[in-house]
């Protein structure tokens, strides 16, 4: 049976990890994998998460099953965290498997409730997104993002292109940060969204991977909270794995606004019913270290205060990069680098000129120019700016 297998085509990012463990030059960067870095190249535990984990140590008693939905603490503290003001009679919510997972479930449970809907994602986007859809059969269509004149966002190209989503169709809209370009809509932007769904009748998915890493934690959820505040129905994916630096834990949460509270609970219900059917029960570990961080005043000022730290880290090297490549290509070409904002900038570079960094200059990025900032510090920062100027981008 198994040798009926069909070879399954490589993830193009865990391909570039191996391509860089395997160079030997000295001094090669990793610009690659979407995993924040500090300055001396290390994926640090937060103190937070460090405290939290011996408070539970200390005093956690049973390693019994969870709800199937997760915990009320867990799922309580995050709908705070990303709505504040939390619409408690029309939201279920559900504890997942990573970010991932809350995307997975959000899919399976919009093909649930409309067998006949369309997905609208982003070109580009994460290219975990297409992967799933396609894995799942899932009809989806692309809707223009990228400008790559400007390397910001092709506001009128998304407007035209969301506009032909239908009631009951899927609009996937990357919260903040986008990944992979870095390009953000800004307020009025996604107000005028918000106009074209509650036109249409299309449900909006947000993809929240990143909250707190672009411009803070409050400004990184209020394109989301405007949203749920706005439209009757909504499916928000939220990612604890940056944010809480706890990305092998597993934690995510995904919430379904609903129009009543009895399609809230029909939705809880399909939505428990969807974990069981995939894992049963969520893991509860990471969930359990957020938990107990938001609901602690010292440990949330502490975690808030170190990820403000890695934001302003992120940030710091977003505009070293903008100023040397303005003095050395003696242009204002690059700016967008300071503009974009989260773990990630799109070059706009050519496959060949991404190729001639690596080959050239050991310097490892996604194949589609897209960079990982905190994959940089202030020593590589220079080198990165004169490779990309040698390598004519
Ligand atoms: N969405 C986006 C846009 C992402 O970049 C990521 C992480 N790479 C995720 C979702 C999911 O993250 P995780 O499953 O690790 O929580």
């Amino acid at each position: 049976m198994l040798s009926n297998l069909q070879p399954q085509a490589p993830d193009s990012i865990l391909m570039l990890i191996e391509e860089f463990k395997a160079d030997t030059r000295q001094g090669k960067i990793d610009l690659g994998v979407g995993v924040y870095k500090d300055p001396q190249g290390v994926t640090p535990v937060m103190r937070a998460v460090k405290a939290a984990e011996r408070r539970i140590w200390d005093t956690q008693t049973t390693k019994a099953y969870t709800g199937l939905a997760g915990e009320p603490e867990y799922r309580n503290a995050m709908a705070r965290m990303v709505l504040k003001d939390v619409p408690g009679d029309r939201l279920a919510s559900l504890a997942t498997v990573g970010g991932t997972g809350a995307i997975r479930q959000a899919l399976e449970l919009a093909r649930l409730a409309n067998p006949g809907a369309t997905v609208f994602v982003s070109n580009p986007t994460w290219p975990n997104h297409l992967s799933i859809m396609k894995f799942m059969g899932l009809p989806f269509v692309e809707y223009r993002y990228f400008d790559a004149e400007t390397r910001g966002v092709d506001f009128d190209g998304l407007k035209a292109d969301i506009a032909r989503a239908g009631k009951g169709d899927i609009v996937l809209l990357h919260g903040c940060c986008h990944n992979p370009t870095g390009a953000n809509l800004t307020m009025e932007q996604w107000e005028e969204v918000a106009a074209i769904l509650e036109q249409s009748g299309a449900i909006p998915l947000i993809d929240l991977a990143y909250q707190g890493f672009g411009d803070g934690l409050e400004e990184d959820a209020a394109a989301t909270r405007m949203i749920a505040a706005r439209l009757p129905e909504a499916l928000i994916a939220a990612s604890c794995s940056k944010n809480f630096g706890i990305y092998r834990e597993r934690t995510g949460i995904l919430f379904a606004l609903a129009e009543n509270t009895a399609a809230r609970d029909l939705a809880q219900g399909s939505m428990a019913f969807l974990n069981r059917q995939n894992y049963s029960f969520p893991p509860d570990h990471g969930a359990r270290i957020v938990s107990t961080i938001l609901s602690d005043e010292s440990l949330r000022a502490d975690w808030a205060a170190e990820l403000e730290e890695i934001r302003g880290t992120m940030l710091g090297l977003r505009s070293q990069l903008a100023s040397e490549l303005r003095d050395l290509s003696g242009s204002d070409r690059f700016d967008f680098i300071g503009r974009h904002r989260g773990m990630f900038s799109r070059l706009g570079a050519t496959p060949e000129q991404v190729a001639k960094l690596k080959s050239d200059a050991a310097i490892y990025m996604v194949g589609d120019s897209r960079l990982n900032i905190a994959g940089l510090n202030r020593d590589t920062v220079p080198v990165l700016a004169r490779a990309i100027i040698d390598a004519g981008i």
